[in-house]
């Protein structure tokens, strides 16, 4: 405004005014003028002059090199550098590995709150076959800190710790969504690979979005899931996961270890034992990986304690080139979808905070875990 009055300042007519008055008059206006814009905001609200506007105002040009967040623009390739991830000679590659020579599909197996102390003494003839050609974790398998179903299960199936998949809860809660972060069945999905879902619980349904599994059935009972797996693994697929709650529930009514615990056991095994008949009379035996694990283990009748019978967990890997051998690094459950999709050759994501078990392929253990990762 300042500029404005200055510029287009005129002089008085002479003819109302003497030449003295005059100069008297413009010599005050000019000083009033001059006094406004130098100093005297309060009477004439912002004094500043037009200035270059500062930097971030929001008339500047839009060649400010601000970063945006990555995902908000879709040109600029994220950097993960805001992921604590470990140092990159550490990481495996994000870019899709081809999947391990001969495996052609793979399935994970919950038995849920299995201890590994109890597939002897159940026992379970068909897992303990497995066992012998497979590499086992007896002792150094150990499920999140919170061992209970819901969470571990969404660790076991993501990769991710219980913070970050977000199912904090044991309930089946659908108004809470689904499980955060890219799981291994969405993977799996993403690469044309048919997924199955078979469970015995319905919470187990926040596990996965519906999108990312072809097939999602609720089986209660081990007739029942027998039923549903059969005729799934007879039309293949490329990841399978069967989740038998029997044990579990056998161990809240009579106490972990105690012989209705043990002979529900036995019968998830029986139908393991149907899966792999099924899986060679279809000849696919020879081309499938296994992961068989449980949520977490149990006590007494509870699971939720604070010893190391409810953290601890059995973790046996079987298939094409995985070379026999037991198992003494430590192997968290989110270490299970890594390892999977290590497998099947898909991309291991830089933000799971679960590792793929490259030991099992006799391969050099590229990154192990040194403390738990996660928060709590
Ligand atoms: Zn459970």
């Amino acid at each position: 405004m300042c500029a404005f009055a200055l510029k287009n300042f005129r002089f008085p007519v002479t003819t109302y005014f003497g030449e003295r008055s005059l100069k008297h008059l413009t010599v005050l206006t000019l000083a009033f003028l001059l006094a406004a814009c130098a100093g005297l905001p309060n009477i004439w609200g912002s004094s500043l002059p037009p200035v270059p506007t500062p930097t971030g105002f929001p008339t500047d040009p839009p060649t400010v090199t601000l970063t945006p967040p990555a995902s908000s623009t879709p040109t600029i390739t994220p950097t993960f550098t805001a992921t604590p991830t470990p140092a990159a000679t550490l990481t495996p590659s994000a870019t899709p590995l081809p999947s391990k020579a001969g495996i052609e599909r793979a399935i994970i197996i919950s038995f849920d709150g299995l201890r590994p102390d109890a597939i002897e003494l159940a026992p379970m003839p068909n897992l303990m076959e497995l066992m012998e050609g497979a590499a086992y974790a007896p002792l150094t398998a150990r499920t999140i800190d919170y061992p209970a179903t819901s969470p571990s299960h969404a660790s076991m199936l993501t990769g991710y710790c219980m913070e970050d998949h977000g199912v904090i809860y044991n309930k089946y809660f659908m108004y809470m969504g689904y499980a955060k972060g890219t799981d291994v069945f969405q993977l799996a999905h993403e690469a044309g690979m048919r997924t199955v879902m078979i469970v015995s619980k319905d919470k187990m349904r926040q596990m996965a979005e519906p999108e990312t599994t072809d097939i999602f059935e609720i089986a209660y009972g081990e007739p029942a899931i027998q039923e549903a797996v059969l005729p799934q693994i007879e039309q293949d697929f490329g990841l399978m996961f069967v989740h038998f709650a029997g044990a579990d529930n056998r161990g809240h009514k009579y106490d972990w270890m105690s012989g209705e615990y043990m002979k529900v056991l036995r019968e998830g095994d029986a139908v393991l034992g149907e899966m792999i008949k099924t899986l060679k009379a279809s000849g696919m035996f020879e081309t499938t990986f296994f992961l068989i694990t449980a949520d977490h283990g149990g006590h007494d009748s509870n699971h939720i304690g604070l010893i190391i019978e409810d953290y601890r967990i059995p973790w046996v890997a079987y298939g094409p080139g995985v070379i026999p051998q037991t198992l003494d690094l430590t192997i968290y459950t989110f270490d299970t979808a890594a390892t999977v999709a290590y497998a099947l050759g898909l991309p291991i994501q830089p933000d799971w905070d679960g590792i793929p078990i490259y030991k099992i392929f006799g391969e050099e253990q590229l990154q192990i875990h040194e403390k738990y990762p996660c928060k709590n």
